[in-house]
């Protein structure tokens, strides 16, 4: 059974609520959505910081490292007190502290296929935040196995890169996109990263999540978007679904 908006909550979120895309329908899908955050880096935590505060009522934070002082330009749910503590740890007091409607759940280890099946099962979104190649792949396959909307996001350098499929006959999927584009195989720790620019890719993560929770708008569905902040420019390409791809092919 889903839960409705208090009559405190409707105060709360009034600013949302007063516009009529979100309105109290769309404010209750946020209380209600259950949001799985693979990765709680500088992309994860303004993915998470963004979604709490607007009100989306459950969020589980996976990722088994601990904060470095590296981290601290970059991760805004950290600070000095923060480091060697674990992340999933220190973002959620951070988190509870910013807003107690959201039940905040940490998973502090690397999920094998297994385990992220099991995840992905229980969310309504998977917001993939990681920087590894082999772990946005595993994310991509969990996510089309059961049919879960996936929200990938990816920042290095001063490019920033998003990604959205929800998996179906015409859909592209994150390996479709991989086949026509050469994704970014170096860290940000050898080629270095802009702080502004993860939180710019962060937050257009949660605010496409939210728009598919809330069901309002039009979410870039199937679309790869760039975004250069060198010269501040946005492109958008439409990617075809590869008839051949081992992952989403046959669906
Ligand atoms: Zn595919």
């Amino acid at each position: 059974m889903s839960d409705s908006l208090n009559n405190i909550q409707v105060m709360r979120y009034n600013r949302q609520i007063v516009l009529p895309q979100i309105d109290l329908d769309g404010q209750e899908r946020l209380l209600n959505a259950r949001v799985l955050v693979m990765g709680v880096g500088g992309l994860g935590c303004h993915v998470a910081q963004s979604l709490v505060a607007s009100g989306v009522g459950h969020i589980t934070l996976v990722d088994d490292d601990t904060v470095s002082v590296t981290n601290l330009p970059r991760q805004v749910l950290f600070n000095d007190a923060s480091v060697g503590q674990l992340k999933v740890d220190a973002a959620a007091t951070q988190l509870r502290h910013l807003n107690p409607d959201c039940q905040v759940t940490c998973y502090a280890r690397r999920p094998d296929t297994h385990q992220l099946d099991t995840l992905v099962q229980q969310h309504d979104i998977v917001l993939d935040c990681t920087d590894h190649k082999s772990a946005r792949e595993q994310i991509n396959q969990s996510c089309c196995t059961y049919t879960t909307t996936l929200v990938s996001g990816a920042a290095i350098r001063f490019e920033g890169q998003l990604f959205v499929s929800q998996f179906g006959p015409n859909m592209p999927c994150y390996h479709c996109l991989g086949l026509l584009f050469t994704d970014p195989q170096s860290s940000c720790t050898e080629s270095g990263i802009f702080s502004p620019v993860v939180a710019t890719i962060g937050l257009q993560q949660a605010l496409i999540a939210m728009q598919i929770l809330g069901q309002f708008g039009q979410p870039p569905l199937g679309k790869l978007i760039l975004f250069d902040a060198l010269s501040h420019q946005w492109q958008s390409f439409a990617v075809a679904k590869s008839a051949h791809c081992p992952v989403c092919g046959s669906i």
